[in-house]
């Protein structure tokens, strides 16, 4: 369980969090939704160690996660896959598939997990030669999400994933959230799709400049008082 209580943080003298509070339970999905700069991607960066907390805890299975590097979030079962999906342009898509592996403990796994990436994204392997920079739009969501799958984490972090997608990538795209969750993996989903996240998701957080204002189960959320929230209507 990833528990986030009396979080503050943002980016130098400007705070975006203010006092945020949420759990996310163990083989779940928790998404958080939020329209453009509620401080979405603030939390995640914070939850990452990509921005330092002035207030608050981050704890992981009971133990404290602030001050722990980035780099060593992957020893923690854990795995980040960022906004803009962030490939290597001018790599392979295998190439990146393989970064996603480099750290020396997963290593071991990494010809196993790329087999494992391309039986769920068959279209990397058709294009395991191809430099990622000519990707279209839904085939690098696809790389990047193969590339976090990588390390096989246990937690997963997934940050506005159908952003600019085709709606036809957009299904793909839920499908295999929905086949990620059914692996019984951990997942945080930030998204503005908020239709598709609520119907994915067991767990809903909305978020408003920087604050939690909602917090339901997925299946008690009414889409129209989330909408109503979403816009301040
Ligand atoms: P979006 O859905 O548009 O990605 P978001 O909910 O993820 O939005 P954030 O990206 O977390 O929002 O941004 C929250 C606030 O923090 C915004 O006001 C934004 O301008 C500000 N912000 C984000 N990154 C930085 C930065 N590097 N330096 C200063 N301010 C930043």
């Amino acid at each position: 369980m990833l528990e986030v209580t009396n979080l503050r943080a943002g980016y130098g003298a400007i705070n975006v969090l203010w006092d945020l509070s949420l759990t996310v339970e163990t083989g779940k999905l928790t998404t958080i939704i939020g329209p453009n700069g509620a401080g979405k991607s603030t939390l995640l960066r914070a939850v990452m160690g990509l921005i330092p907390v002035t207030q608050g805890s981050i704890s992981l299975h009971g133990k404290p996660l602030n001050g722990t590097p980035t780099w060593e979030m992957n020893q923690l079962s854990m795995a980040m896959i960022p906004e803009g999906r962030m490939t290597f342009r001018d790599m392979t898509v295998e190439e990146n598939l393989m970064m996603g592996a480099f750290a020396p403990q997963h290593r071991a796994q990494a010809t196993a997990n790329l087999e494992k990436s391309y039986a769920m994204f068959p279209r990397l392997r058709e294009r395991r030669k191809q430099l990622a920079g000519s990707l279209s739009g839904g085939e690098a969501q696809m790389l990047a999400m193969a590339r976090g799958l990588m390390s096989d984490p246990k937690l997963l972090i997934i940050d506005e994933p159908s952003l600019g997608l085709a709606p036809v990538m957009v299904n793909e795209l839920f499908e295999i959230l929905a086949r990620l969750k059914q692996e019984g993996r951990t997942m945080i989903l930030v998204e503005q799709n908020t239709h598709r996240a609520v119907g994915v998701a067991d767990h809903v957080y909305l978020m408003q400049s920087g604050k939690v204002v909602l917090s339901q189960a997925a299946c008690d959320v009414s889409l129209d008082h989330l909408h109503d929230l979403y816009f301040a209507r």
